[in-house]
């Protein structure tokens, strides 16, 4: 990491330094900052005071006194991440460094409303916080991520198709209520498939600046890493290809209305449609993944073509954005290869070569995890911060 030219990096900034986990000596910290020793000295102790870092052992010493050396406190305070699907939510606790130190899960359909929804969502959390020895004075936040459209910026769901009750509720309100506090406890809202591209990319990329993750389920949507960050777009609708038109749908009716979505030939449902038209007994996304387990032809050609048909939208994507990595998640992608395939085989030929040069295509190794990862990422982001941290040490 090159030095900084200004001398005006502060404690927030000395952080961001510490938050890879590496322990560090104070002359090792002079170097890479650029700061004189007596500065990181001053920031050092006022780190420390907040707890979020904290002696890490000896150095080797050339003589002397070995010097001490310091790193990220990461369990000093914890993050819960909370992924609410269509019909369950997963809340997990992780530290401050996206680990995962207790998780549960429960079955509750969105549809019932966001008051049933996340009073069930704070009394789990409350277990797990319980369950952990933790108390509510430790926790830094807390990062939802929904199944539908939300406003960022103020963590109210925008118009979500599946979630009756929902469009505009004040989610980190209620949140903070239920807790006992208010503004002071921060909660974050994004939807899903934004999430689980941040967990993705935390989890299995963390070098990857430029991401693209595809949720291929119920629903297609993409979640865009741009130069390390989520680009949401002007209202928050960045990554929406579910509803692309594709030649290949002509006919076909999507439930936007529309007709011949990318949604509408490619999700789990489509697919086990499509099977069933054939004359293939298929339900379901679930009844898809079991046919192709067991090896059915026509189950393995039609994800294939589910694939080719992803693929057609993200040859597009690859020309505009020029990722380095997509990564395929969401139910039907436990399809594997088949799925992948097929993705692979247009965006290779469809895509300018130069992006497709160092353009890697690989499935979720996230999994389900991904929403609680990126979730626990989105606040870990937004607290250890450097404006945020420099706030903190400035008040202590
Ligand atoms: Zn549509």
């Amino acid at each position: 990491m090159p030095a900084p030219a200004s001398s005006a990096l502060r404690a927030g900034e000395l952080f961001q330094v510490l938050r890879d986990g590496h322990a560090r000596t104070r002359a090792e910290l002079a170097e890479i900052t650029g700061l004189a020793r007596s500065t990181i000295a001053t920031r050092i102790d006022a780190l420390m005071a907040c707890g979020l870092i904290g002696p890490a052992g000896e150095a080797v010493s050339s003589g002397g006194r070995p010097p001490s050396r310091f790193a990220f406190s990461a369990s000093s305070r914890v993050v819960l991440a909370v992924d609410v699907g269509a019909t369950h939510v997963l809340i997990a606790l992780t530290d401050l460094g996206g680990r995962v130190l207790d998780e549960s899960r429960a079955a509750i359909a969105v549809s019932v409303g966001p008051a049933a929804v996340l009073d069930l969502v704070v009394e789990q959390a409350k277990h797990l916080l319980e369950r952990s020895g933790r108390d509510v004075r430790e926790l830094a936040g807390i990062g939802i991520g929904l199944p539908g459209p939300v406003e960022h910026s103020t963590g109210r769901p925008a118009n979500p198709p599946i979630m009756p009750g929902w469009d505009g509720f004040d989610v980190p309100a209620r949140v903070q209520e239920s807790f006992g506090m208010g503004g002071e406890l921060d909660v974050l809202v994004d939807n899903d498939v934004n999430i689980m591209a941040l967990g993705e990319r935390a989890g299995f990329w963390p070098v990857e600046e430029n991401l693209l993750f595809v949720k291929v389920a119920t629903g297609i949507g993409a979640g865009i890493v741009g130069r390390g960050l989520l680009q949401r777009g002007a209202d928050g609708t960045a990554g929406d290809i579910g509803h692309v038109r594709l030649a290949r749908g002509d006919g076909v009716l999507c439930r936007c209305g529309n007709v011949g979505c990318l949604e509408a030939l490619a999700s789990g449902p489509a697919v086990a449609a499509a099977l069933k038209a054939a004359g293939v007994r298929a339900e379901s996304a679930e009844d898809v993944l079991d046919l192709v387990r067991h090896g059915s032809v026509e189950a393995v050609q039609a994800v294939r073509q589910a694939g080719r048909d992803i693929g057609e939208v993200l040859a597009t994507c690859v020309n505009l954005l020029n990722p380095s990595v997509i990564v395929i998640g969401g139910g039907l992608s436990a399809a594997g290869e088949y799925l992948l395939a097929g993705v692979r085989e247009v965006v290779y030929q469809r895509s300018l070569p130069l992006a497709t040069a160092r353009l890697r295509i690989v499935q979720s190794m996230a999994g389900d995890r991904a929403g609680v990862l990126g979730a626990s990422r989105m606040i870990i982001d937004h607290v250890l911060s450097p404006d945020r941290i420099g706030a903190l040490v400035a008040d202590a």
